[in-house]
């Protein structure tokens, strides 16, 4: 029998209407001999509420009892859904993370999965029963609750998929991948497949369809990935497959365009001996658990002086220029906050140097300021204003031609 992981997100379960709309596709998925598991995220707006209340009490992300709270909204939709698979005719039965158990590593709220137990759901499958795993949680060696990270129901289902040898099907408010985020660009296009690789790097680069983390692990593991609508009715063919490496996404130049909000840069300036100070700056950004993304290494007026610059997600800002400010001989730290990254994604761009070129024409045309650029195998990110974030995605869809069919 064919085992189907089918995850839908948090629109997808955020009223009973949609929880009972999700049932029928699980219903119909069992109709046609298939075997389903349900894995649930936290009804829409729930976690952002948690972490609201967590707040009011000074703990943020990364905090254990933080990671307590947050659990709660994963186990209330898996609950439910539950309860409407059984209003539907189905046998079904939640399962927590501490109870599959989901065995985590890593911090509080960016935790990683390092064992998943699969006894309790073959049980639960061997007497036809539905079983539906609480998303986003586990529980670490200490036995304590634990977060995976935000968008880690995807992480939970792809690692669900792989321990039960099942296809993984994402369920979502779009109906797949699209060339760039449709609510921003509607000439974007549904992509029939991206490459893993492709869409490893969207979702490192924020299109937040899909959790960088469960692409990489649907990678390495060989899981059969699909994002698809959970509005479309029982039957409806659509989605985009995620492939190991698709023949047509290798003939794309560009495949996407992605965009980061909330980034900020961190200029070092005047550093005598970079090739010195450089690795300490890193090696303290790390310890303070700081990720380092686009890096800059300029001549400075000086000879012999250069600048050092990074962005940061705007939320590592502070505790990034804490631990710089904890070291030795860095007196000139200056920061700019407000900030966006625009990133073009393609396997094609291997072969094509000149784009990284032509990204800078395109965005000078829309009246855009390139502050930094940073090049990788298959992307070319650009660092820009906040506000200039929805004319650079669309200057970007329309220049690589993403619009044309
Ligand atoms: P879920 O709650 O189902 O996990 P998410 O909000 O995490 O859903 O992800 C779906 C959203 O991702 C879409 O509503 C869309 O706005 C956004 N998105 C960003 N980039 C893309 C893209 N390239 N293709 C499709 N959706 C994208
Ligand atoms: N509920 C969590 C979040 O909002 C996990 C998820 O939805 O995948 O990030
Ligand atoms: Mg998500």
């Amino acid at each position: 029998m064919t085992r189907v992981v089918a995850k839908f997100g948090g629109t997808s379960v955020g009223s009973p209407e949609r929880i009972r709309h999700a049932t029928k596709l699980i219903k119909a998925s069992a109709d046609k001999g298939e075997q389903p598991i349900v894995v649930v995220s936290a009804m829409a707006g729930e976690t952002d509420r948690i972490l609201g209340l967590a707040g009011e009490f000074g703990a943020g992300l990364g905090d254990v009892e933080t990671d307590v709270a947050l659990a709660a909204g994963e186990q209330v939709s898996a609950a439910l859904m539950a309860l409407a698979l059984r209003d539907e005719g189905l046998k079904a039965q939640s399962v927590m993370g501490w109870q599959a158990p989901v065995v985590t590593t890593g911090p509080a709220g960016a935790a990683s999965i390092a064992d998943l137990g699969t006894e309790a759901f073959e049980a639960l499958l061997a007497d036809g029963v539905v079983p539906v795993l609480a998303g986003y949680q586990g529980i670490d060696e200490t036995a304590r609750i634990q977060t995976l990270g935000r968008g880690g129901t995807d992480l939970s289902a792809a690692a669900l998929a792989a321990a039960l040898g099942a296809r993984c099907d994402i369920y979502t408010d779009v109906d797949g991948v699209y060339t760039t985020d449709p609510r921003i660009e509607p000439a974007a296009r549904r992509l029939d497949a991206v490459s893993h690789d492709e869409m490893l790097e969207l979702a490192a680069q924020g299109a937040k369809v899909l959790q960088p983390r469960s692409v990489e692990f649907a990678k390495a593991r060989g899981v059969p990935m699909r994002v698809l609508s959970s509005f479309a009715k029982p039957g409806e063919a659509n989605g985009t497959d995620v492939v190991a490496a698709d023949p047509i996404a290798e003939k794309r130049l560009v495949s996407g365009i992605a965009y980061a909000r909330e980034q900020a840069r961190i200029a070092l300036l005047g550093q005598a001996d970079t090739a010195r100070v450089a690795p300490s700056v890193f090696e303290a950004l790390a310890e303070a658990e700081v990720g380092v993304d686009m890096i800059v290494q300029a001549q400075a007026r000086t000879p012999g002086v250069a600048n050092l610059e990074f962005s940061v997600a705007h939320r590592d800002l502070q505790r990034a220029l804490d631990a710089l400010m904890a070291l030795p001989g860095q007196s000139d730290i200056r920061s700019e906050t407000g900030l966006a990254k625009v990133s073009v994604v393609g396997a094609g761009l291997r072969q094509r140097a000149d784009v990284a070129r032509s990204l800078f024409g395109v965005l000078a045309g829309a009246d855009i300021e390139v502050k930094v650029l940073a090049t990788s195998e298959i992307k070319i990110s650009a660092l820009i204003e906040n506000d200039a974030v929805e004319r650079a995605v669309r200057a970007l869809h329309s220049a690589y031609g993403l619009d044309q069919v």
